[in-house]
């Protein structure tokens, strides 16, 4: 009678994993594609975001996920309602000789944005076109602010559509689930 017992109460569980957990649907939220851009050429690939940083199998080249420019004036955008993209490139990464990620270490006792300045990137990320405009600008604190604002991480339109229905999702969800919690509350 017990095995009966286990059976059923598996085919109960079962039944139940159709209907997904909050931590899946964060889960799924997490992996959704995003837009890498290789740093060279600037070639596009979605992957999932979860993936990281990457080395194109075609090209060779490291892959970074992409950023907007948010700046209305940005020199960059060409006015055709096409978002302005770029990578904040970490320069501490190369492409090893067997086709790897090597991470340079940081020279000990030196600034390390002097460091990464030295080779040609950024501490936060920047859009290169502003960039152009900007070199050898004074730039008063709150200048710098706003523009390290307007670098966004790049959202694909499909990967946001997708997280406004998990979202939705999630949250009603998380109400049934208090809802059910505050029922079985009252029992006790
Ligand atoms: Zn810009």
């Amino acid at each position: 009678m017990p095995r009966i017992a286990i059976l059923i109460g598996g085919i109960i569980l079962s039944g139940c994993g159709a209907d997904r957990s909050l931590s899946q649907i964060e889960q799924e939220m997490r992996s959704l594609d995003t837009l890498y851009l290789t740093a060279g050429s600037g070639k596009k690939i979605t992957a999932a975001a979860t993936k990281g940083v990457f080395v194109d199998g075609e090209s060779g080249e490291l892959c970074f996920p992409a950023y907007v420019c948010t700046n209305p004036e940005c020199p960059g955008s060409q006015g055709d309602g096409q978002p302005f993209l770029f990578i904040h490139r970490d320069v501490m990464l190369r492409v090893g000789p067997g086709g790897e990620i090597v991470r340079d270490e940081m020279p000990q006792g030196r600034n390390p944005v002097d460091v990464i300045e030295s080779r040609g990137g950024f501490a936060n990320p920047t859009c290169p076109a502003c960039w152009e405009v900007r070199r050898g600008r004074p730039e008063t604190q709150a200048m710098k602010q706003q523009f390290v604002e307007w670098a966004q991480p790049y959202t694909l339109p499909v990967a946001a559509a997708r997280k406004k229905e998990l979202e939705d999702e999630y949250q009603r969800k998380a109400a049934a689930k208090s809802g059910s919690r505050r029922r079985s509350n009252v029992g006790r």
